[in-house]
């Protein structure tokens, strides 16, 4: 944490062993009675540490750029919405959904289509120009055949990702293969630091260090965030299974489409006559209805209309 300048007059020194190194930390009482959880992914102040037996403790936690609650990671800058062309089928509505879902956490996403050797080189084209269309620029790769997963890496690189998307998609095939090619040897050390002082941290740990085998005495969902070969961190369980659009309301909808964010910048200044514009046919909108996802548009502005009327 920054408190090392302080503490460590040499510790600027990029030769100091202190930097990069990972600490097993128990954190303070007062934190606790005040109530303030510890996040994966949080940045932390850390005091009394113990360099040779690499131990310390959490004095505070910094304030949090983004907070995802499921899986719960503080500070996740990235996310990327994974899905397969087929097994399960790639469905139009459903990857909506999930891309109005990404849209509405405010966070950046990159949108990832995998499972690409299942289907005709002609559909991968289609799907390409049909996305693009919709406004992503998306990647295809195949995790099973080994392609395209370059440009995932570079997408992930230096940021801290959460992959969200429905299941059997691959997600934890993807998570496995980048975690395949990171070097175990610190997460072992780590592991091994908490058998040996398993006495002293009781059932409190918090699970920055993740269990290859994820069987065993750790029954509770826990989310590890993995080291990256090119810099950054990928959260080892996937997130937003089931997109709830709990973020989304009548008036947000819209901005969670970038054919209408694309349709609104074109008209400028000219805006809707109505402020509160709900694009759906009033006088004087400047949005037209002769795109491919109006239809989910609207339906998904029925589904919110329900959803507020009975809050
Ligand atoms: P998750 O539910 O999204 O985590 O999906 P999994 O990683 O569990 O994968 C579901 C199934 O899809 C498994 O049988 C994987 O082997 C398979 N799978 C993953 N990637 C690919 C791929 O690129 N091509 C094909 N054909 N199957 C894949
Ligand atoms: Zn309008």
């Amino acid at each position: 944490g920054p408190d090392l300048e302080n503490s460590y007059p040499n510790s600027n020194n990029l030769l100091d062993p202190r930097i990069g190194t990972d600490l097993l930390c128990v954190v303070r009482d007062l934190l606790k009675k005040i109530k303030r959880r510890v996040l994966v992914g949080d940045k932390v102040l850390v005091g009394s540490v113990d360099w040779r037996d690499r131990r310390g403790m959490i004095e505070d936690v910094f304030e949090r750029a983004t907070e995802v609650v499921d899986p719960p990671v503080a500070n996740v800058d990235h996310l990327m919405v994974f899905f397969a062309f087929d097994q399960p089928k790639l469905e139009p509505f459903n990857l909506t959904r999930f891309l109005i879902e990404a849209e509405s956490t405010g966070i950046p996403f990159n949108l990832v289509l995998n499972k690409a050797e299942l289907v005709p080189e002609e559909a991968l084209l289609n799907w390409k120009e049909r996305l693009q269309g919709w406004g992503y620029q998306p990647l295809f790769c195949s995790v099973n055949k080994k392609a395209g997963l370059s440009a995932v890496k570079e997408k992930l690189k230096g940021k801290t990702t959460v992959i969200m998307g429905p299941s059997g998609v691959g997600k934890s095939s993807l998570i496995n293969a980048l975690r395949g090619s990171e070097d175990g040897s610190n997460e072992d050390i780590m592991n091994k630091l908490f058998e040996q002082n398993s006495k002293w941290f009781g059932e409190q740990r918090v699970g920055t260090v993740s269990k290859k085998s994820g069987k065993g005495k750790h029954t509770t969902r826990h989310v590890s965030l993995l080291p990256l070969a090119g810099g950054g961190f990928l959260a080892d369980t996937p997130g937003f299974n089931q997109p709830s659009l709990i973020k989304v309301t009548k008036r947000n909808l819209a901005d969670a489409f970038p054919e209408i964010r694309q349709m609104m910048r074109e008209s400028e200044p000219v805006r809707c006559s109505f402020n509160d514009c709900l694009h759906i046919g009033e006088p004087g909108c400047v949005v037209k209805g002769d795109w491919e996802r109006y239809p989910y548009y609207l339906q998904l502005l029925d589904e919110i209309k329900i959803r507020e009327e009975f809050q």
